[in-house]
């Protein structure tokens, strides 16, 4: 085992492959990170995996040369165990037990909705937030009770981000979609949301986005400006998120929300949060862009906290979880 206790951290849930470091201490350093941009389509779990297998060793060189750290610096390899795709999964995990095996180091498998939450508690300095974890894949509202974060309210269909790279991707917008309806949307000036309707699904503090992604991309179709619709389909989507998020704080008397996933780095999102919070007398948090997205970073954090309290994942509990929830894990640290 290597005896100054930096701990790598690999993500590989989806379209990302990313390495990431926290020091002995758990402070975080910038991840090195590779994203599979289909050229169409949206993302094919074999092609990604390839994708990922393919980086791995150049990933894991440049982020020990950037921190120029020797490999023997390393004390623990913590990796994402689930949820997500099980062929980018499996390739995250036999990427750590390689170097974990080489090493002579130990793994931590861990859940990759938690590593979201303790990298912005890290770094926002929030201590008990209610979490609206907006992402590609994932659209939940999470907060700690009783020992786990609990998920108050989720999709029940689509995660947000997917949604909007659909929309986007049958107006010819390739992958990532959500950061060009955000730009479009700024295009249009109309503050009406009667002028361009949409489904809005909101049940009790659960979501639901399909509706809204086939009205939407029929509007474009039926010459309902393009900047139109990309400004309604934020307006009442995000309104929908927010609406959940507020209604969580409420049920669970908490007074601080935090944002992370890919579309958390949506400056309308943000915005729309920290009006809510500011009318209810609780506090928003956003982390750094990198950090909102999947990163190795935030998987290195959660895998620090773990090993602290003496938690470390043998080969034979090592196997990937696809389906793995956000209140499977206990929360050990405190
Ligand atoms: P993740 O799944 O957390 O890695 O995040 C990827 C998702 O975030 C994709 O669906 C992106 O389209 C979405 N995304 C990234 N930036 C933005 C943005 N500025 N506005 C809306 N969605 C975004
Ligand atoms: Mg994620």
């Amino acid at each position: 085992m290597g005896d100054s206790g930096w701990v790598l951290g690999i993500e590989s849930t989806a379209h990302t492959f990313s390495f990431g470091l926290v020091d002995s201490d758990g402070k975080p350093y910038p991840s090195e990170s590779s994203t599979i941009l289909p050229t169409e389509g949206g993302i094919h779990p074999r092609k990604a995996a390839e994708h990922h297998a393919d980086s791995a060793g150049d990933l894991f060189a440049r982020i020990l040369e950037r921190e120029n750290l020797d490999k023997d610096q390393l004390s623990a390899i913590a990796y994402s165990q689930g949820p997500g795709l099980a062929p980018c999964l499996r390739a995250g995990a036999s990427a750590a037990r390689t170097i974990s095996s080489a090493l002579k180091i130990p793994l931590i498998g861990v859940n990759h909705c938690v590593a979201h939450i303790e990298i912005g508690r890290e770094q926002c300095g929030c201590d008990d937030p209610v979490l609206l974890y907006a992402s590609g894949g994932n659209t939940q509202v999470i907060t700690q009770l009783s020992g786990r974060y609990r998920v108050l309210g989720e999709t029940l269909d689509i995660g947000i981000g997917n949604m909007l790279d659909k929309f986007a991707r049958s107006n010819g917008i390739p992958f990532p979609g959500g950061p060009k309806v955000e730009q479009n949307a700024l295009l249009w000036e109309g503050d009406s949301l009667e002028d361009i309707p949409l489904p809005y699904v909101v049940q009790g503090m659960d979501l639901a986005f399909s509706g809204i992604l086939t009205a939407a991309t029929k509007a474009t179709k039926e010459d309902v400006p393009f900047a139109a619709v990309c400004w309604s389909l934020q307006e009442h989507a995000f309104a929908a998120c927010v609406e959940v998020a507020e209604r969580a704080l409420a049920h669970s008397g908490k007074n601080e929300l935090l944002l992370g996933g890919g579309v958390a780095c949506n400056e309308r999102l943000r915005e729309m949060c920290e009006i809510m919070c500011a009318e209810r007398g609780a506090k928003s948090y956003a982390p750094p862009k990198m950090y909102c997205v999947d990163n190795g970073t935030m998987i290195a954090r959660l895998g620090w906290l773990e090993l602290k309290e003496g938690r470390v994942t043998s080969l034979s509990e090592s196997a990937i979880n696809p389906s793995l929830r956000t209140d499977d894990s206990e929360i050990i640290w405190a």
